[in-house]
């Protein structure tokens, strides 16, 4: 298994969804923060979430960060592309 481009650690809001997940989103949603760059990264994030909290998320390589927020529902983020600094293509 190649080692993983990412650094993802999890903060615990210690709290519980209180409303119902979008029920557009049932199996996941994979957020974009990268403005439309042409360089991106893309982390895979563990999915779901325990419950409501924050994945920040490095990328290893070009340590360009992001934090996404989850809700320990179906609809949280499986994964978030970032603008990327120095990568030719996405990885
Ligand atoms: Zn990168």
């Amino acid at each position: 298994m190649r080692e993983p481009d990412f650094d993802v650690d999890w903060v615990d809001y210690e709290r519980e969804p209180r409303v119902a997940p979008n029920p557009s989103f049932p199996s996941g949603v994979d957020l974009d923060v990268s403005g439309g760059a042409q360089r991106t990264c893309t982390a895979v994030l563990p999915y779901p979430a325990r419950r409501v909290g924050a994945y920040l998320v490095e990328c290893r390589r070009c340590a360009v960060n992001a934090m996404v927020t989850t809700a320990g529902r179906v609809d949280d983020p499986r994964s978030v592309k970032v603008a990327c600094k120095d990568q030719p293509k996405e990885h």
